[in-house]
């Protein structure tokens, strides 16, 4: 049987942060589907497909990772792709209160499924898409923090709205 992970996240947008995190769980399973959540109650930069598109920019040429977009419960959605693994990082102490909440409410929804937490490399415990996005829009500099594309996209994104 092979074993498959689903590393769900709003992705909006991609950060190195993310990318460290699927190069470390890549390694550990047959597949790994990147699932960018899709919910209308959360007002996003990027819409579902720009960020899908900039995944599948960065992650081209690995044969087991697949990059999807999800609504709903994702229990079911985790469930429905034959996958028994969600993947979340941790940051720092203040990712835990919100993450072990999720990760239980999840177990209780299906006890079936585990929750796997990693760790990203130090120098991106402090990058988030929140934090890369005010920075960038404030004219500071990002671009060790995401990949070319991201920082491109970010670019028109913004001469777009001003
Ligand atoms: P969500 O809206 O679900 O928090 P995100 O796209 O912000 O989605 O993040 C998806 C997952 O990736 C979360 O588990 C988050 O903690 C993790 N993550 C985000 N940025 C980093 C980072 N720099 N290092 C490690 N994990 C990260």
């Amino acid at each position: 049987m092979s074993k498959i992970a689903v590393y769900p996240g709003s992705f909006d947008p991609i950060t190195n942060g993310h990318i460290d995190i699927i190069n470390r769980s890549r390694c550990l399973f047959d597949k790994l589907i990147i699932a960018v959540v899709h919910n209308p109650n959360k007002e996003a930069l990027f819409g579902v497909e720009e960020r899908i598109d900039m995944i599948k920019a960065i992650i081209k040429g690995h044969k087991n990772i697949e990059i999807d977009s999800f609504s709903g419960l994702l229990i079911d959605y985790v469930r429905q792709k034959g996958a028994y693994v969600i993947i979340r990082g941790l940051r720092a102490i203040s990712d835990f209160e919100y993450e072990f909440q999720m990760a239980l409410m999840n177990r209780k929804l299906n006890e079936e499924v585990e929750t796997v937490f990693m760790m990203p490399h130090e120098k991106y415990i402090y990058v988030s898409s929140r934090i890369i996005k005010e920075v960038f829009q404030l004219g500071g500099s990002i671009s060790d923090l995401v990949p070319e594309i991201v920082e491109r996209e970010l670019k028109k994104k913004f001469s777009i709205l001003k």
